[in-house]
């Protein structure tokens, strides 16, 4: 294509060959000529998740059988993926499980929040929350007889100045999923525990993107999916993390078998399993679960301090792209400018979102919209390059201003 700015041109190619994490691309397969923007929805495939999906379906599943459970670690694998991805979330072994999707995982823990937290009745969440954040957060506090209130991470701290006494668990997620905008966790996290409050973070848009340290942190409990940052495949199962000092006191509202301390005793009564290995429900689901194992290989090697400025890079290289390529088209940039304010993805409200997005994907450029007029374009420091971001804003400049786009906007139902 040609390069709307030479200097922009000059600048991506001097980042890209300074970035000291370019090689990890060649984990991906991403098909030649596409530049994929959208990570942040699903991500792509790494090379180590077809040879192993594989050997698991001929070797273990077709030749080993049932004999895998405990030749293949079958068994283990929602305990041993966890604590891989653990790792990446700043959780110390025994913490994370996973298993089940994050809306399954956040029922759990807010349940199990507002059950360490008796007499206390509201349970904070997040307007702007993801919706089965919100709608979750609705069934759990049924459940449990709270009330939920709506408050803006910004508002947080006013909202506790007056009812915190009251407030059994807050639920955010660091990251604003429609305008990258990242909140401060350790300033919440810290402002909800002086109120006497648990909270739970929702990690979907945090985990493999930027470090999250939750032990450090302090936080109480984690949610995240595995299927965005962690490019687990599509419906990968999901993770949940409950701090160890809550393990002797956590109950989980889903008394599944396979969360019973002796599983194979068959026993007539539920008795909880010590640690996270309580919030296992029924049969984990294997193929996903060893997909997201091998794709977490992806990060071997890999400082998230590292992913986190690479990240800030490719952002800020993509902001500057669009001052320059896209003043003056209707474009206006909705993800912060301020670095500490800003997650791993950049957005553009423009009222032609739709069309304009599916223009781009037409033309190989794969990023996404959230209705009504936001465009999305996530990043993701393992594969993304600074020259990638500069094909999708000379793209959409020269089709905004080409007007070679439909300005209708969706059909219902469709995914955008
Ligand atoms: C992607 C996402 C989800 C997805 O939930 P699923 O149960 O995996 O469909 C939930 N919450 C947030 C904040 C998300 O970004």
């Amino acid at each position: 294509m040609t390069t709307a700015s030479p200097a922009l041109a000059e600048l991506a190619a001097e980042l890209d060959t300074a970035d000291p994490l370019a090689p990890i691309r060649d984990r991906f397969l991403l098909p030649d000529g596409v530049v994929y923007l959208d990570g942040n929805s699903l991500g792509p495939l790494p090379a180590a998740v077809p040879p192993t999906i594989t050997d698991v379906l001929h070797r273990q599943w077709g030749t080993d059988l049932i004999r895998s459970w405990n030749d293949n670690d079958w068994w283990d694998a929602p305990l041993r993926v966890g604590d891989a991805l653990g790792r990446l979330i700043g959780a110390a072994p025994g913490q994370t499980l996973v298993g089940d999707s994050t809306s399954i995982q956040l029922f759990t823990a807010l349940s199990a929040a507002a059950r360490l937290r008796p007499g206390r009745e509201l349970l904070v969440t997040d307007p702007g929350h993801f919706p089965t954040d919100r709608y979750l957060a609705e069934s759990a506090a049924r459940l449990h007889g709270l009330r939920v209130r709506h408050v803006r991470p910004r508002d947080l701290d006013a909202f506790l100045a007056a009812e915190g006494e009251q407030v059994a668990v807050v639920s955010y997620s660091p990251v604003d999923y429609r305008t990258g905008e990242l909140h401060d966790v350790a300033t919440l996290t810290r402002a909800a525990h002086r109120a006497g409050a648990l909270v739970l973070w929702d990690l979907c848009h945090a985990a493999g993107a930027m470090p999250v340290p939750l032990d450090e942190l302090e936080a109480d409990f984690a949610v995240g999916c595995g299927y965005k940052f962690l490019s687990g495949g599509p419906g990968a199962p999901a993770f949940l993390y409950a701090a160890r000092r809550h393990h002797d006191s956590w109950q989980t509202p889903l008394h599944g078998w396979t969360g019973h301390a002796d599983p194979f005793g068959l026993q007539r009564d539920y008795a909880p399993a010590p640690g996270i290995a309580r919030a296992r429900i029924g049969t984990p689901p294997i193929l996903g679960l060893l997909s997201l194992e091998a794709a977490l290989t992806a990060f071997d090697g890999v400082d998230m301090a590292q992913v986190r400025t690479k990240s800030l890079s490719l952002t800020d290289f993509f902001l500057r792209c669009t001052a320059e390529l896209l003043a003056d088209l209707g474009f206006e940039p909705v993800t912060p400018a301020d670095p500490a304010r800003r997650a791993s993805q950049v957005s553009l409200r423009h009222p032609h979102a739709y069309g304009l997005v599916r223009a781009l994907t037409e033309q190989q450029v794969i990023a996404d919209m959230r209705a009504p007029d936001i465009l999305r374009f996530g990043v993701n420091a393992l594969y993304t390059s600074h020259r990638d971001l500069l094909t999708a804003a000379t793209l959409l400049h020269r089709t905004t201003t080409t007007g070679a786009y439909d300005p209708t906007p969706p059909d219902a139902g469709k995914v955008t």
